[in-house]
């Protein structure tokens, strides 16, 4: 029996998960079954109430509330419609399958999740879904992934030579590093601004179940990119280095100009500067995560991101209710 890799394996039975090679895959199915939530969790009265008053909140902040539900509501279909029909197709191995399915679910929920928002605060949808096209710094970070996957994209696309390996993980860093581990981070960092200033507190707990389901997926699709890289060692030549380096530098470069557009002036107690210097800081541990060299060497300007995404199961960070969101067997009763 030949050994098990996950590309370019025609031995690899994908209805045949035991024995089990890849135990990081499986791992992450079980964090993310342990996140499981549904918007419909979540209360939202107190955001309508706040939403629908004249003087609550300012026009900045509306603003930033509508242009992060423009991006976010269109950026996780594209996630989903990737994994689906993309990634799904060519990682045969059934336990990064069975992860696959689970994050592709999420995705759904995240989905939810803005349609839940849309028709509570009663958004207008036209305005919401068409902002991908309508605004240009939204519209350039999503023009920016879908370039980076066209040529897979082709239905013929196979995974043979070399080149096809470095096409391949080129898309995955397009989707998982930058998309879902950059492009969502400054909207991260703003909407849970608001959930720290006790302002749209519903949309920020939506925020916050996403960043944590999010920060499983960047963690699948490192671990996926480290593996084949292992797998296939001949791909990752200083050219290719070179290339995913600069792809991950211009998405920094994208994504500050989203935060400039979407924040003109300091709110919440967010300036530009400092969201620009979070994006490269996260940018560096991208970069590492996927055995790369940092390039900024920025501190992190907001260290209680980092204690957002690490608490598992907490008396909510922000809030006096416990927010109790582990299930089955990882429930610890207290
Ligand atoms: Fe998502
Ligand atoms: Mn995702």
């Amino acid at each position: 029996m030949s050994e098990k890799s996950i590309l370019r394996n025609s031995a690899t039975d994908p209805n045949k998960i035991l024995p089990m090679k890849y135990k990081w895959a499986r791992q992450h199915y079980k964090d993310g079954v342990s996140n499981n939530w549904t918007p419909e969790e979540v209360n939202m009265q107190q955001d309508v109430e706040q939403w629908k008053a004249k003087d609550f909140l300012t026009e900045d902040e509306r603003r930033v509330v509508m242009w992060n539900m423009g991006f976010f509501s269109t950026a996780e279909s594209l996630t989903a419609n990737n994994i689906v029909l993309v990634i799904y197709k060519h990682v045969t191995n059934p336990e990064c399958r069975q992860y696959l399915l689970r994050q592709a679910y999420e995705e759904a929920v995240h989905t939810d999740t803005f349609i839940y928002c849309c028709d509570t605060l009663g958004l207008d949808p036209e305005e919401i879904y068409t902002m991908y096209e309508t605004i240009p710094s939204i519209h350039e970070k999503d023009e920016f992934v879908i370039n980076m996957t066209k040529s897979i994209m082709d239905p013929n696309f196979e995974i043979k030579t070399d080149a096809d390996v470095q096409e391949f993980v080129h898309d995955l860093v397009g989707y998982y590093i930058i998309m879902e581990g950059i492009f969502f981070y400054a909207g991260f960092v703003m909407m849970l601004s608001f959930l720290r200033q006790q302002k749209m507190v519903g949309v920020g707990e939506q925020f916050q179940f996403i960043l944590r389901d999010e920060s499983v997926h960047l963690a699948f699709g490192a671990d996926l990119i480290n593996e084949i890289v292992k797998e296939n060692p001949t791909i990752w030549t200083d050219e290719f280095k070179n290339d995913i380096t600069d792809k991950i530098k211009k998405a920094v470069e994208l994504e500050i100009a989203y935060a400039r557009d979407a924040l003109p002036r300091g709110i919440l107690g967010l300036n530009v500067e400092a969201i620009e210097q979070y994006v490269r800081y996260i940018a560096d541990r991208r970069l590492e995560r996927i055995g790369l060299v940092k390039v900024y060497g920025d501190e992190n300007p907001f260290p209680w991101m980092s204690e957002i995404i690490d608490l598992k199961k907490e008396k909510n960070f922000f809030e006096t209710r416990v927010t109790e969101y582990q299930t089955g067997a990882n429930l610890d009763w207290e």
